[in-house]
């Protein structure tokens, strides 16, 4: 059995969810996980924001936008007349539960409802299409299974039970729409798991059900040694160990959900990237192994803060280092990079909901000082300290950048570097060009 989550931009059209369809039409059975159409979710977090704000008019105005896309993809997908009916009147269900939500005062559960309408849709119509083409298909609601624990992390002890009960065995040919991103927490309301969620949804429901392959379709043809949206000429990998792809998906490489890569990982189920656009490109395959290159690919991630906690204390002294992690820990934020020298320690975290309680405990340390609007960029490869040279070689490609921190030796997959947000196109940039100067020249001639 296999499980194939197509994006927002695989569904967001008749013409896409016709190409979807024809990607789906194998012998073997498989779970289908569909994100909202492109663009929705965002509307649906405007929403949101102006419900905030009591702009109620400003609501119902993106609502009916979000009406018509879904409405439009019907009269274009859905000749026939019973189908069409039954998908118009699924929309209009949760259009009119959106309505009625946006009279209410926005809390977290009503913001949360709101949010999961996207994937609510997109699948009730690509199923109503899936029926009118006559396939053996069954819709599997994704808040049936998919459960969120006290931590907001996936619960796959209940999740494996219930679905396993829900789909106990599956024969050839059979189809299961479900939705992505959306998840039942462990009060039973309507949650999510993130932005980009649907990649973690779908190897979650692999892992769960012992999928042959877990697939991954998107609108680019696998992933690519730096970041397409801001340097130009990179290029698709075809290959990547868990480990490497989990340093890019977590250390910003949009295209994987920042926590996708682990059910897979745990459960040796490899991951495909594919183009729906493009089925015949060869794409990304992820597993335990991968070829091994000095420096495979860059991400980076926006929106860190660096701590630098100063203490003369900390000079030949034990147990200082884990009083302040402790800090980390009780107001529960994860600490990503991390360096120290004899007298003072720097972090860098991503989450500063607790910042101003956590700079209140670490004063008693020391003189701390915080760097707003950093950026880390990752650099993966193969980087045992056998292979000299390569630290060398990325600082030199960048000298004229300003760094914050360098962090290397920590795993022999990941070499991280710290900078001013503001530098980070210029540095993926000259990255680029000068780690992959000859794949780079070769894209050049092609051009
Ligand atoms: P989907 O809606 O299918 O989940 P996403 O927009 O979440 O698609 O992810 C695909 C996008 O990720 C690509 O269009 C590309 O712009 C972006 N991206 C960022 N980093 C990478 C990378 N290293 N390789 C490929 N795509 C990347
Ligand atoms: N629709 C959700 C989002 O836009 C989840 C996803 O697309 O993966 O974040
Ligand atoms: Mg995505």
């Amino acid at each position: 059995m296999k499980v194939l989550k197509f994006g927002g931009t695989s569904v967001q059209s008749a013409s896409m969810m016709k190409k979807v369809s024809d990607i789906i039409s194998s012998e073997d059975a498989q779970i289908i996980v569909l994100s909202a159409m492109s663009g929705i979710t965002n509307q649906l977090l405007a929403i949101t924001n102006h419900l905030q704000k009591n702009e109620i008019s400003k609501c119902l105005e993106i609502l009916e936008k979000v009406n018509l896309a879904h409405h439009t993809v019907i009269y274009e997908l859905l000749s026939d007349e019973t189908h069409r009916k039954k998908a118009i009147q699924n929309i209009q269900f949760y259009i009119e539960r959106a309505k009625q939500l946006i009279q209410q005062s926005l809390n977290k559960q009503i913001a949360n409802e709101l949010l999961s309408f996207g994937e609510q849709m997109s699948t009730s119509i690509f199923y109503e299409y899936q029926m009118m083409l006559g396939r053996k298909v069954y819709f599997l609601p994704a808040l049936n299974f998919m459960r969120l624990n006290a931590d907001k992390e996936p619960d796959m002890q209940k999740i494996n039970v219930l679905l396993q009960n829900l789909i106990p065995n599956t024969s050839a040919g059979e189809l299961y729409i479900t939705q992505g991103f959306i998840a039942l927490n462990e009060n039973d309301e309507i949650d999510n798991l993130g932005r980009g969620g649907s990649d973690y949804s779908a190897t979650i429901i692999g892992a769960a059900l012992q999928a042959d392959v877990i697939e991954i379709w998107t609108d680019i043809d696998g992933v690519h040694n730096n970041d397409p949206r801001y340097v130009e000429n990179t290029f698709p990998l075809r290959e990547l160990s868990y480990n490497e792809a989990a340093e890019l998906a977590y250390f910003g490489a949009k295209i994987l959900h920042p926590t996708c890569i682990v059910p897979a990982q745990k459960t040796k189920i490899p991951i495909f990237l594919k183009n729906t656009m493009e089925p015949m490109a060869a794409g990304t395959i992820i597993t335990q192994n991968s070829n091994k290159q000095n420096i495979k690919a860059i991400a980076a991630k926006d929106g860190i803060i660096a701590i630098r906690i100063h203490s003369s204390r900390m000079l030949n002294a034990y147990g200082f280092l884990r009083k302040v992690f402790e800090i980390f820990e009780k107001h529960k934020t994860p600490i990503d990079l991390i360096t120290t020298s004899e007298v003072s320690v720097s972090v860098t975290i991503d989450d500063d909901k607790q910042l101003f309680e956590i700079l209140n405990e670490l004063k008693d340390f020391g003189t701390v000082e915080v760097d707003r609007n950093q950026s880390i960029i990752c650099i993966v490869g193969d980087f045992l300290a056998a292979n000299k040279g390569i630290v060398a070689q990325i600082l030199n490609s960048i000298n004229e950048i300003p760094l914050r921190m360098v962090s290397y030796g920590g795993s022999d997959n990941n070499i991280s570097l710290l900078l001013n947000c503001d530098d980070k196109i210029r540095t993926l940039k000259l990255l680029n060009s000068r780690l992959f100067t000859k794949q780079v020249d070769e894209i050049f001639k092609q051009n």
